[in-house]
């Protein structure tokens, strides 16, 4: 098997948006991304939370919905 066929397989250095840096397996020896397991929307729910909530709350308006809470 001669050399260069396979995609080289790395310890990659994954650099998120919001300056976490962690490593995975890759083809790509640094990684960026704009969310992680730390500051994905489903990790960090409680802070993003206020904003959904003025979405729908927009919604609610704009379709006449009344919510009280
Ligand atoms: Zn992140």
């Amino acid at each position: 098997m001669r050399e260069g066929i396979h995609p080289e397989y790395h310890q990659a250095k994954v650099i998120c948006n919001c300056g976490n840096e962690f490593v995975t397996g890759s083809t790509k020896k640094e990684i960026h991304v704009e969310v992680c397991s730390k500051c994905h929307p489903f990790y960090t729910g409680q802070q993003k939370a206020t904003a959904a909530r003025g979405r729908i709350d927009k919604f609610n308006r704009k379709y006449g919905i009344k919510t009280e809470n």
